[in-house]
C-alpha cells in the first residue's frame, strides 16, 4: 500500500444526504500515490463505496467484533465490513476505549479478526493529558501498541494512528517535537515486535488536524498521513488536508 495515508473518521455522523460529500471528493482527487480513506458509520458502508470505488477512494469501518458471527447484538463482524465494502477498519479508538471499555486485549483480537478476512487494521493508540502531564506518554503508547498487537500480525495490513486523547475533538495539537518524538519511538517499537516489514507499516498522526496545521504536521518526520475526525465530515474541509498530503 502508498504510505501516504488521509484518512476521515465520521465517527456517529451522516446519513444518506451526507454521501453528497463524497461525489465531491471523488471529483477533486485522483492521486494514486496517497490512500484517501473516508471510514463512514457502518450504515453506509455500501453505499459509501459504491460512490467511492469507482474514483479510487477506500471505504473502511469504524470497529469490528473480535468474533466470526454469532450471538453480539448490535455488533458488526470482520466479515460483514469486508463484504460491505470496506478494506479497513479503525481499531482501538480512544472513543471506543472509552466508551465501550475495550482493553488493549479486546483491540488485539480485533485486529486478528480484521486481518484474517483481509481488512487493514488502523490501530489507535495515545495518552492522556495527565499521563502526558506525567511524562508518561511513550511508556502509555508503547504498552498499548504492545499489547494490541496480536502474535503474527500482518505488517502489510497493519496502521498505527498515534492520537493523544487531549488533542481528539479540542483544537488542541501536540508541538510537532511532541509528534516527532511519538512517532520516532513508535517506529523504533514496531521493529522489535513485528516479524518483517516493520519499517513499512504507516504512521498517522490524528487530533485536530485541520487544513491550517496539516502542511506542518506532515513535514514531521516518520508521519506518513493523518487520521482525521472533525475536519474529514465535509469535502471542503477534508480536500486541502489531502492536497497538503500529497504535496509533502
Ligand atoms: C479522531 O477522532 O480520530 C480525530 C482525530 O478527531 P478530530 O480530528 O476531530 O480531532
Amino acid at each position: 500500500m502508498p504510505r501516504k495515508i488521509a484518512a476521515g473518521n465520521w465517527k456517529m455522523n451522516g446519513t444518506s444526504s451526507d454521501l453528497v460529500e463524497l461525489d465531491k471528493l471523488a471529483a477533486a482527487h485522483a492521486d494514486p500515490s496517497v490512500v484517501m480513506l473516508i471510514c463512514p458509520p457502518a450504515t453506509l458502508i455500501e453505499r459509501a463505496d459504491r460512490i467511492c470505488a469507482a474514483a479510487g477512494i477506500a471505504v473502511g469501518g469504524q470497529d469490528c467484533h473480535a468474533a466470526a458471527s454469532g450471538a453480539h447484538t448490535g455488533d458488526t463482524s470482520a466479515q460483514m465490513l469486508w463484504d460491505a465494502g470496506a478494506a479497513y477498519v479503525i481499531l482501538g479508538h480512544s472513543e471506543r476505549r472509552a466508551d465501550h471499555g475495550e482493553t488493549d486485549a479486546d483491540v488485539s483480537a480485533k485486529i486478528a479478526a480484521a486481518q484474517a478476512v483481509g481488512l487493514t487494521a488502523i490501530l489507535c493508540v495515545g495518552e492522556s493529558l495527565a499521563q502526558r502531564d506525567a511524562g508518561q506518554a511513550l511508556a502509555v503508547v508503547g504498552a498499548q501498541l504492545r499489547g494490541s498487537l496480536p502474535d503474527g500480525v500482518a505488517a502489510d495490513r497493519l496502521i498505527v494512528a498515534y492520537e493523544p486523547v487531549w488533542a481528539i475533538g479540542t483544537g488542541k495539537v501536540p508541538t510537532l517535537e511532541q509528534i516527532g518524538e511519538v512517532h520516532g519511538f513508535l517506529r523504533a517499537s514496531l521493529a522489535d515486535l513485528v516479524a518483517e516489514g516493520a519499517a513499512d507499516v504507516p504512521l498517522l498522526y490524528g487530533g485536530s488536524v485541520k487544513a491550517a496545521n496539516a502542511a506542518d504536521i506532515f513535514g514531521v518526520a516518520d508521519v506518513d498521513g493523518a487520521l482525521v475526525g472533525g475536519a474529514s465530515l465535509t469535502a471542503a474541509d477534508f480536500s486541502p488536508i489531502v492536497t497538503a498530503l500529497q504535496n509533502a
